[in-house]
């Protein structure tokens, strides 16, 4: 098992085995692409272009995700070929598990992967199957194979991008491939707001406005396709269930599924909340809790020094990055959830009051 933690990914590319993957993949038939559950932005944007990238390559690859993704992500070359383990377990299942070449993006834990959490770690344990990591969280399970594991990126997106050019194929990024990859970048770095972009994120964004590829247009379709109810649940989040706690600057939002039905919310109306929360002046740490159907989701922020993706190991059954990360409660109710949260909040007090 090969096992690369290494803080520049430019020095896992520089491995052997990375090209011996360039070659495994142009031989091997079943080469399938995975994410994580509720895939985001970075996870089917990196999937999708890791797939074009292949395809350029003459290999045919099969993108499997654990479940449906925002509609906002939809206009993605490629998406109609997608296969949702939600709706077709069985061919989803059998894709993964059998595959001779499993690639597992922008996620770092088998148990990510939501619905094809088992498909995935039987493969990991089947001698046939070749399994690769590509991932930017902290603190990997070793479970694959070749593990290219870079906390210090942005996106996933910029993985793929740095493993194109590992493997010299940088003439086959094409203007499809430069969407997928834009918009995992966008969305993972707030629009090249946070502290994880790099000379490199612009440097990788100046190529892929040289496809030709619209990014106008992209951040359009990203950030400015709400349907009216969303814009009114997150008007009603925002002046009805906005919970501030100034004096530990923390803020809080949470909404239960009657409020969710109201509005008619579906996947990815809430992406976005959290931040609004955390964008008050003096808050440094700010948490969304949804009620979702089969447990409680809870998505965290910070500004600076607070980690939340401590928070979110230690109490939520999550992780993530240190300013941005997320847990879920099965078994737990919201408002049980809610309070544990408030009561928690001040013993963070001390470790928050600062200016960032
Ligand atoms: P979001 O709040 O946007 O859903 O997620 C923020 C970050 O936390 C993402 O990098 C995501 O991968 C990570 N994250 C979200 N939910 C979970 C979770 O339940 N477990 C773990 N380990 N990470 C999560
Ligand atoms: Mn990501």
């Amino acid at each position: 098992m090969v096992q690369m933690y290494l803080a520049r990914m430019e020095d896992v590319f520089a491995q052997e085995e990375v090209l011996q993957l360039k070659a495994r993949v142009r031989k091997n038939r079943g080469v399938v692409i995975t994410s994580h559950r509720s895939p985001d932005g970075d996870a089917i944007g990196s999937s999708l272009a890791l797939q074009h990238l292949l395809c350029g390559m003459g290999v045919d690859a099969t993108v499997v995700m654990p479940d449906a993704y925002a509609k906002f992500l939809h206009w993605m070359p490629g998406h109609a070929g997608v296969v949702f383990h939600d709706t077709h377990p069985e061919s989803a299942n059998a894709w993964v598990s059998q595959a001779d070449v499993l690639f597992c993006l922008d996620y770092n834990a088998p148990s990510r992967a939501g619905g094809l959490a088992e498909a995935v770690s039987q493969a990991s344990s089947r001698a046939e199957s070749f399994v690769v990591m590509v991932d930017h969280h902290q603190e990997p399970d070793p479970f694959a194979d070749l593990m290219l594991s870079d906390p210090t990126s942005g996106s996933t997106c910029e993985l793929i991008y740095r493993l194109m050019g590992a493997w010299e194929e940088t003439s086959l990024l094409t203007a499809d491939m430069a969407s997928c990859l834009y918009c995992g970048l966008i969305t993972d770095t707030g629009s090249f707001r946070f502290a994880s972009v790099q000379p490199s994120s612009h440097r990788m964004a100046a190529a892929l406005l040289e496809t030709g590829m619209d990014q106008s247009r992209i951040h359009s379709l990203v950030y400015d396709a709400c349907r009216l109810d969303q814009v009114q649940l997150t008007a009603y989040a925002l002046s009805q269930k906005l919970q501030v706690f100034p004096e530990h600057r923390s803020a809080i939002i949470s909404l239960n599924q009657e409020e969710l039905q109201r509005y008619n919310a579906q996947k990815g109306d809430t992406e976005g909340l959290v931040n609004r929360a955390l964008a008050i002046e003096g808050i440094n740490f700010a948490a969304f809790i949804k009620e979702d159907v089969d447990r409680v989701k809870l998505s965290l922020r910070s500004r600076g020094t607070f980690s939340v993706r401590d928070v979110a190991a230690a109490h939520f059954h999550g992780g993530g990055h240190h300013n941005a990360a997320g847990g879920a409660c099965e078994g737990e109710s919201l408002d049980s959830v809610v309070s544990r949260l408030v009561s928690l909040i001040p013993s963070w007090s001390d470790d928050l009051q600062y200016d960032d």
